[in-house]
């Protein structure tokens, strides 16, 4: 472990820490746009519509968190994000004490159903903030890094298979070895006949996955797995409806590739009921959807206990803020085997002015006091829009 990565952490975490007021919670809606369209099963991305929370102490100290919309996934939509924050969660925590943060949480998962995003992006500026409080970074607050760097995990999507080959070849020549490819999209025979190709191209070395985001019936997963056997895929992200549990389990029991599971994993009963029903092998992990660090961290060791593998994602696309979480997070997780992705660099700007990157398909975990990066509130306030 790097020593300078989080310097005080044996000693930070204090019994007289001082309490550490909450003046005011803030709900920022931002827009920014991405640099290419990202397809997905259902959806074309060209703007990313995320919300940002500004959580300052009474004596100046700031902490940031994030949550992107997510309509096909958590349903969170921008104007509600705001009306949530603004109206129902920033009441709950304001004045209270931000290292109380296991309270609050509880507190705020309790005033509101649904609303993960909202729920997450307050919890992470929350601990952000205590960790800046504290001098401890996120990972060091959520049980300690068991490694200091991760491999990132790269989204291919492009519309043609040449294209999606081409990135990919290039995508390894600066370091990247793990990649997953979107599918649900066209016919499941050319899909499973393109992952093929694409293994063709670049060899056994690298790890290919794929996710469908729900863009499969059944038959059209079915033949997905068979025809894409050559391909040796890690896994397949659900490639069914988020509700069809029986359909899941049927294909699991069939497909010769093992299923992961995102949108129907919206909490840890869901992720426990689908593992013992032998649906899934893996769950991805959003703090969106789980509504919080502090619930994610939660879910990483039920998983663990279940001998699920773990894919961590931030959703398409997020800031540095997002990102670094997710980062810290893998750093903690104990089973993070199957991939993690950040998607600030889908972005063709960032709010932060020491923006998480990607060196040689890997990520640092960020160095310093909570999620590590420094928010820049003019890019914040270039990058604000009104959702009303
Ligand atoms: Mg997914």
């Amino acid at each position: 472990m790097a020593p300078d990565s989080a310097p005080q952490a044996a000693s930070a975490l204090r019994a007289d820490a001082k309490p550490l007021i909450i003046k005011r919670v803030d709900a920022i809606p931002i827009a920014i746009p991405l640099k290419k369209p990202v397809i997905m099963a259902g959806v074309r991305l060209e703007v990313s519509y995320n919300l940002l929370v500004r959580a300052e102490a009474a004596d100046g100290l700031v902490g940031w968190g994030e949550a992107s919309v997510a309509p096909t996934m958590t349903g969170d939509v921008l104007p509600g994000m705001v009306a949530a924050v603004n109206e129902h969660l920033a009441p709950l925590v304001t004045g209270k004490d931000a290292l109380k943060r296991a309270e609050l949480a509880h507190i705020c998962a309790h005033a509101l159903h649904h609303n993960g995003g909202p729920k997450c992006a307050v919890d992470a500026a929350i601990a952000d903030l205590a960790g800046r409080h504290l001098n401890v970074s996120l990972s060091d607050m959520y049980g300690g890094a068991l490694r200091d760097s991760i491999t990132a995990m790269y989204l291919l999507g492009n519309p043609k298979i040449e294209d999606d080959i081409a990135e990919t070849h290039k995508k390894i020549k600066e370091g990247y070895t793990f990649f997953k490819l979107k599918v649900g999209i066209k016919p499941a025979r050319d899909e499973a006949a393109a992952a093929v190709q694409i293994r063709k191209a670049v060899g056994p070395d690298v790890v290919l996955c794929a996710d469908a985001n729900m863009g499969m019936d059944f038959r059209s997963a079915r033949i997905f797995v068979e025809d894409s056997r050559d391909a040796d895929l890690l896994f397949l992200e659900q490639p069914l409806r988020d509700d069809d549990f029986d359909g899941m389990a049927e294909l699991a029991r069939i497909s010769p590739i093992p299923l992961n599971g995102d949108e129907s994993l919206g909490n840890v009963a869901t992720i426990i009921q689908m593992a013992r029903a032998g649906s899934i092998k893996g769950a991805n992990l959003k703090t969106i959807k789980l509504g919080g660090v502090s619930a994610t961290v939660h879910a990483m060791s039920v998983c663990a206990a279940l001998g699920l593998n773990i894919n961590l994602a931030c959703k398409v696309a997020e800031t540095s803020v997002g990102a670094a979480t997710i980062i810290h997070l893998g750093c903690v997780a104990p089973n993070v085997n199957w991939g993690v992705s950040i998607t600030n660099h889908y972005l063709v700007d960032d709010i932060v002015s020491n923006p998480v990157r990607i060196d040689n398909g890997s990520m640092a975990r960020p160095a310093g006091a909570g999620n590590g990066v420094q928010v820049d509130e003019a890019q914040v306030a270039r990058y604000r829009v009104h959702a009303a």
